[in-house]
Order: C-alpha cells, then sequence, then structure tokens
C-alpha cells in the first residue's frame, strides 16, 4: 500500500477510531481508479490517495489499515452523518483571518452587450480615484499585513484602467505584498496595457469568456465601437497574455444559439494556443438569474465538449484540494470582499446594487447579512448516498448554482477521476 496524497489529519482526529463490526464495505466517499499498478483510491472525506497492489485490492475489506483510516467501514455506518460532524468541527476549530481576497469593480460599464449578461439594465458606474484611494486604504487596512489578492471585475474592468492604475500604485507604495487576476473580455488589452498588467499591476490570471466561432462571438458580444473583428483581436490578445507569462482560463459559455459551434471552436483554440502558455477552457452552460438559455438539458452538449477539451489537451485535471472545502466561494469564505465602484461593499460579485454589506470608509458591517449569506441548502434526498457530499457546499442565496443533476455529478466524478490519475503521475515522476 502506498500513500500518495496524505490524509488530512484534523479530519481523521474529527471522525475518532471506526466503531462497529459485522460486514465491511467501501466507504460511500471512496472513490476508485484501476492503475496497471494496482487501484487507486481516493476518499473525499479524508483527501487521502492510496495505490493498492492487486492483492491488497482482492483482500481490502480485510484489511486493518483501510479500516484505521476510513476507506472500509462497517455495514451500517451513516456516512452522511460522519461528514456533517466532521465539517462542524472543522469550522467550529476554523478561526477566521483578515480579509486579504477583494474583488474590485472599477466600473460596471461594458463594451459588449451581450445578450445574456445578468447586469443588463443596470447603473454604469465609475470607480472616481478618490474611491480608488479608499479602496486602497481599506484594503491596507483590512488585510493587517498579509499578502494580498485582487481581483478586477466589472463589468469590463479595462474600461477603468485609472484606478486599477491608482489602487495597485498605493499598495505598492506602502509595501503591501499582492498579485491580481481579472475577469474580462479581452478585448482592450494592448502589449502596452499587458505590460503595465503584468509588471504593476502584478497579474498573474484571467479569464475570458467566448462564446463562439468568429461569427457567432462577434454577433453574440455585439461590442460597442469594435474596429475590425473582435474574435481574431481577443484570440491575439489571449495569445499576448500566455506568452507573458500570465495564466489564461477561457470559459466556453454554452447555450441552445451556440452549442453546435462549440465543438468547432474548442479544435481552433487547440491549433491556434495549444502549448502558447498556461491555459485552461472549460465549459459552463450559460445561465440567466431567470433562466436557462439552453433549450434542453445542458448536459449532454456540455459533457462531450468538456470531453473533447480534455482530448485536445485544452483541460489540464485540476489538483486535489489537500483540505476539505468548507465554503462554496468569496460570498462564504470570510476572509473576502467585493468592492463596487462607489465603494459599497457585498459578498458577491453578481450583487452591485443590493445585498450591500457596509462601505470602504465605514468600519461598520451588516453582520446579518453576511451570516445570511454564509447559509447553504438543505441537502436534496440524493446527497444521502453521494460520493461528493463531504465537499459540496451550496449556498442558498447563490443565483448561479447550477442545478444538481445525474449528469452534473457524473461530470464532477469523471473530473475526480482525472485528477486522481494526474496526482498519481505526478507522484511516479517524482519517484524517478
Ligand atoms: S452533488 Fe448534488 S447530490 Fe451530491 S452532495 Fe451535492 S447537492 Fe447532494
Ligand atoms: S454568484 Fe454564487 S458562486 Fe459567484 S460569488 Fe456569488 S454566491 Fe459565489
Amino acid at each position: 500500500m502506498k500513500t500518495i496524497i496524505p490524509p488530512q489529519q484534523a479530519v481523521l482526529q474529527a471522525l475518532g477510531p471506526v466503531r462497529g463490526g459485522g460486514g465491511w464495505r467501501l466507504c460511500q466517499y471512496c472513490l476508485r481508479r484501476e492503475v496497471p499498478q494496482g487501484m487507486l483510491l481516493y476518499h473525499l472525506l479524508t483527501r487521502e490517495l492510496l495505490l493498492l497492489s492487486p492483492a491488497e485490492w482482492d483482500a481490502a475489506l480485510t484489511l486493518p489499515e483501510l479500516q484505521a483510516r476510513w476507506f472500509i467501514v462497517p455495514e451500517d455506518t451513516p456516512e452522511q452523518e460522519h461528514a456533517d460532524l466532521v465539517r462542524w468541527a472543522l469550522r467550529a476549530m476554523h478561526k477566521p483571518g483578515p480579509v486579504t481576497d477583494f474583488t474590485i469593480l472599477p466600473t460596471t460599464d461594458c463594451n459588449a452587450r451581450c445578450f445574456y449578461c445578468y447586469e443588463a439594465g443596470r447603473p454604469r458606474r465609475m470607480m472616481s480615484q478618490e474611491t480608488a484611494a479608499q479602496a486602497a486604504t481599506h484594503i491596507i487596512t483590512q488585510s493587517s499585513g498579509k499578502p494580498v489578492r485582487l481581483r478586477w471585475f466589472g463589468g469590463e474592468p479595462l474600461m477603468n484602467h485609472a484606478a486599477i492604475d491608482a489602487i495597485c500604485a498605493t499598495l505598492a507604495s506602502q509595501g503591501v505584498p499582492f498579485t491580481s487576476s481579472m475577469t474580462t473580455n479581452g478585448l482592450l488589452f494592448t502589449p502596452e496595457t499587458i505590460r503595465t498588467a503584468v509588471d504593476c499591476w502584478k497579474l498573474r490570471a484571467v479569464q475570458i469568456t467566448l462564446d463562439g466561432t468568429e461569427q457567432t462571438y462577434n454577433r453574440t458580444k455585439a461590442y460597442v465601437g469594435a474596429d475590425g473583428s473582435p474574435f481574431c483581436t481577443v484570440l491575439a490578445n489571449i495569445r499576448s497574455l500566455l506568452e507573458a507569462g500570465v495564466h489564461v482560463a477561457i470559459r466556453l459559455n454554452v447555450g441552445a444559439h451556440n452549442a453546435p459551434d462549440m465543438l468547432q471552436l474548442a479544435e481552433l483554440l487547440a491549433r491556434e494556443l495549444r502549448g502558447a502558455g498556461s491555459l485552461n477552457v472549460y465549459a459552463r452552460a450559460l445561465f440567466s438569474t431567470d433562466s436557462w438559455h439552453c433549450a434542453a438539458d445542458p448536459g449532454a452538449p456540455l459533457a462531450q465538449l468538456t470531453g473533447r477539451l480534455c482530448e485536445l489537451g485544452l483541460q489540464p485535471p485540476a489538483r486535489l484540494q489537500r483540505e476539505l472545502p468548507l465554503n462554496q466561494c468569496m460570498a462564504d469564505s470570510g476572509r473576502a470582499r467585493v468592492i463596487l465602484p462607489d465603494g459599497r461593499l457585498t459578498l458577491c460579485e453578481h450583487h452591485t446594487e443590493d445585498e450591500i454589506i457596509g462601505h470602504i470608509a465605514s468600519p461598520e458591517l451588516d453582520r446579518p447579512l453576511m451570516k445570511a449569506w454564509a447559509q447553504q441548502e438543505a441537502p436534496i434526498p440524493a446527497c444521502a448516498t453521494c460520493p461528493l457530499y463531504p465537499e459540496c457546499n451550496r449556498l442558498s442565496k447563490c443565483d448561479t448554482l447550477e442545478r444538481c443533476t445525474d449528469e452534473s455529478r457524473r461530470a464532477a466524478l469523471r473530473s475526480r477521476e482525472r485528477s486522481m490519475l494526474a496526482e498519481y503521475q505526478r507522484y511516479l515522476n517524482s519517484q524517478g
């Protein structure tokens, strides 16, 4: 038996020794994947990844080591109760630290007019230089000397370059260690902006959405006042960002209007961008707060597209998280804030006009509202036997939460299996 990733000790301590006896079975939170050397076992609650030889796998139900580490459990073990207990204990032990993650909206204005935009109809606000200065002071105070992660969001953040410059210049002059990332449509990057972004904004990653191949993309984005083909400009900018050492995540928004086109786009991206730098291309169903923009369940086209992206080497497997995730996103992390263009604070980037928890100029925060944002959805019947339950965090107030379906669960499990194989390969490489 080889340990590829050790267990999270805090989880094992919270679980204590396996109790009971009689018949034994594989824990429902244990995923398995056959490899030439035997069987990989991954425990989603304890986070341990093991390799068993074929002989060990044959005798798995009798191995005391597997029983001691909760891979093998008594037949009548109530796993969901154990997972709840562990998560409760870990949350109780967690000490809130300073706020170090800031999503900043330099503007809610945008140069695109996507038909599905959830911000359509909202006021278009620009962050002033005065608010940018206040935002920098707020960040310095809140982060208490810890390294800061900034994320530029909008609207289109590049439409207010000056606010980004001002915040970064103040942090740099005060010796605050920071890096940044950006969610952008990518059209307004130029060679000069990319240099400034890397050197002064410490930009390390961007997320750019593509809605199809050239015609579909240009029609969907409907940019205001753009010259030439925005699709070609954005593709060239993605290449420049990759070559400048910026990680690029390309999100493919899949809806009824573009599903057939997306497979062609995947092939094009592989031809144009594969090997140019650190790239991850992934597909998501197009969603608005009112309805799915898909004629039918998006599961099947999404699964097909994701499969092709993996085959093309455009979607590197994610690392397995070493610690049990206890939150869904920034909204319930306890260490993140969203700063709006006028200095108001929220916890979720999708709320620019409501769900306000405070202002950068005031120490007062709406604590009851913050607590409401940490509220998780109640489990559904399928959770009782779902292997993903230990790491499933679904916020009741999140309005972009994808529906949990058989296909979404299958996709998540396929993704974990790919990650198990990739972790094992890394282990083999490290052994020479
Ligand atoms: S993935 Fe779905 S079924 Fe599984 S634990 Fe989460 S909500 Fe429940
Ligand atoms: S939309 Fe949902 S996932 Fe995104 S920040 Fe808000 S709560 Fe989190």
